[in-house]
């Protein structure tokens, strides 16, 4: 076993199972007396064949009889109370590794989750934790029962003739060598596997998020001959998993065929000479026969071990990476005024996306954000909430940097209205409550009416209480947007970020959504990704960007005096053309 393999493992075992230790020795207890039963249930094949069926004794018939019944009752119950004591271990162990995987997903980086897939955390979060736990429960169930069962057989073995124990087991130590080679592969082609499976998950979360486009833009076969391919790809790699685990067992087997032949053909010609009793024989030959089924068990062990590994690998390796987004050691408290953006530049990667941005929101009003689409401005929302920091330049909001205040509070200090609107498999009320998880009834009730929620979840049989279905399937767009907003008035934050959306409603909504926002907005610091012509009009300040900075601001009146970028781009939407803005 590798050096990084055992740490892992030591790893498992401090950090998740060692609590378990009382439970693990029950267990452990519960598989001795298992596997002990069969050394003793072969051992009684003797008096069975030479005092009962040989000999012709009646009463010998009834204590081995008895003996022989009584045994395989023992075994009933200590199987059956170790299965469910190490299966216990086992789900506690992966619940409490699922639970500590998630606190740690939901403290990294946004930018974690736009390289690592839903589909593709879903499957490291329940396929490699599930896949561990099968595992670890089939190999620690094997180490204890098995060994014990292989020692009391051979046991029997050398007891009834150790002549013929070592022909029988001959064969065995030479598969030391086949067998290394085989379960060396296992790890790499296990690790191939869970990532097959990990692939296959994004495409299903793909899939299923993408139904309607898949749909509308019939693209059924597309997709299914994608899956197609993903699946045989899946497919081959699991195989050539399962192919090395299955190598195993068949190498113990062909051990086998040797064994028996040779005992067979030896203890056989014994008995015709009459040197051994046919009780002798019977005994061994059902050692023999009982040995090699655990030892197949035991032989696919260190494979089992080699597999869970890379489950482990994969599960450590979300563990380990940690944020890069950090809280300041002493954080100062978070101030109200002016949000100011001074020569602030950001890349992702190689790409440079703000090239010495500077603005000023001031305080208590509106300021909006018009620009061509790639021109930065849903950066400078990430940037605000701390999703993600500048390469260079500050970020103050009432001059307190963004960088320099609790991350929690800073985003309290925020409301967010996205394009959007992420909603949750939950009710109305709920959905509306994640603005402020302590807000009371009357309070949601307030804000559901503030964002005309009220006004069509009052006709609904639940009202409030409507459940919204995944991802608020159930409602049309532009009430899941006052949902949002109605979320937004009640976390009552100071700050407000509005991602306009850019998606045609009809009339009456974007009536009723632009008045919600009207509310929303007022006395609020408000910053707004723009596309609508009368927001931007009535903004206190536009800022147009173009390509990472600003390109000119002022007022709707000022920037048209100017006759610049601005009033072009509004020449363009007066005329029709929507995209621009
Ligand atoms: P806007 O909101 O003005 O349309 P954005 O702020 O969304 O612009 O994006 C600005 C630029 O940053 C775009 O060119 C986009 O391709 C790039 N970008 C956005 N998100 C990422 C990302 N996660 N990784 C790499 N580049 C990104």
């Amino acid at each position: 076993m590798s050096g990084s393999a055992k740490s892992l493992l030591v790893r498992l075992w401090r950090e998740h199972i060692v609590a378990f230790w009382p439970i693990l020795l029950g267990a452990t207890l519960l598989m001795v007396i298992e596997g002990g039963t069969l050394g003793l249930m072969s051992y009684l094949v003797q008096p069975l064949f030479d005092e009962v069926f040989v000999a012709g004794d009646a009463a010998a018939l009834t204590w081995v009889a008895f003996a022989i019944a009584g045994i395989f009752s023992v075994r009933a119950f200590a199987g059956f109370g170790q299965r469910l004591l190490i299966v216990k271990v086992g789900l506690r162990v992966t619940t409490d590794l699922q639970t500590r995987l998630i606190a740690h997903l939901l403290a990294l980086d946004a930018r974690f989750f736009q390289d690592n897939s839903p589909g593709a955390l879903i499957e490291r979060v329940r396929g490699d934790t599930f896949a561990l736990q099968g595992l670890a429960s089939a190999t620690l169930m094997s180490i204890g029962r098995d060994t014990i069962a292989v020692i009391s057989l051979v046991t029997v073995m050398v007891v009834a003739d150790w002549q013929w124990a070592l022909m029988a087991l001959a064969g065995v130590p030479l598969l030391i060598v086949p067998l290394y080679s085989v379960q060396k592969r296992i790890r790499s082609t296990t690790f191939d596997a869970r990532e097959a499976a990990s692939d296959l998950s994004t495409q299903l979360d793909e899939i299923f998020h993408g139904m309607v486009s898949i749909k509308v833009n019939r693209l059924e076969r597309y997709e299914n001959s994608r899956f197609g391919k993903q699946i045989a790809h899946f497919l081959g790699r699991q195989m050539r998993a399962e192919r090395g685990k299955a190598a195993s067992p068949a190498l113990i087997d062909l051990s086998s065929a040797i064994g028996f032949l040779v005992v067979v053909y030896f203890g056989g010609s014994q008995i015709i000479s009459g040197e051994k009793s046919l009780g002798e024989f019977m005994s061994f030959f059902t050692a023999l026969a009982l040995v090699f089924d655990p030892m197949r068990r035991l032989s696919t062990i260190a494979g089992q071990i080699q597999a869970a590994m890379a489950s482990l690998e994969r599960l450590y390796a979300v563990l380990e990476t940690q944020p890069t987004i950090l809280a300041p050691a002493q954080p100062v408290a978070v101030r109200t005024g002016d949000v100011v953006f001074d020569e602030v530049r950001f890349a992702y990667e190689e790409s440079e996306v703000l090239r010495g941005l500077s603005f000023t929101a001031q305080q208590g009003k509106t300021t909006a954000l018009v620009g061509p689409s790639g021109a930065g401005k849903s950066t400078v929302f990430s940037l605000l909430t701390r999703l993600v920091d500048p390469g260079s330049g500050r970020i103050t909001i009432g001059g307190a940097a963004t960088t320099d205040v609790d991350i929690a509070e800073l985003r309290d200090s925020l409301a967010l209205v996205g394009q959007d609107s992420t909603l949750f498999d939950d009710t109305i009320a709920q959905n509306i409550r994640l603005g402020r998880l302590d807000a009371s009834d009357d309070e949601v009730r307030a804000a559901a009416e503030a964002a005309s929620v009220l006004e069509f979840a009052d006709q609904m049989p639940l009202g409030l209480d409507t459940p919204v279905g995944p991802r608020g399937s159930g409602l049309s767009g532009g009430q899941r947007q006052r949902v949002t907003i109605a979320r937004a008035m009640l976390r009552n934050a100071p700050i407000l970020l509005l991602d306009e959306p850019t998606s045609a409603l009809d009339a009456r909504s974007e009536k009723l959504v632009g008045e919600a926002l009207d509310r929303l907005s007022q006395g609020r610091t408000t910053l707004v990704i723009a596309h609508r012509l009368s927001t931007i009009r009535n903004a206190d300040l536009i800022v147009v960007m173009d390509k990472g900075h600003v390109v000119e601001q002022g007022s709707h009146a000022e920037l048209m005096a100017a006759d610049g970028a601005y009033a072009r781009l509004h020449q363009l939407q007066s005329a029709g053309v929507t995209a621009p803005l």
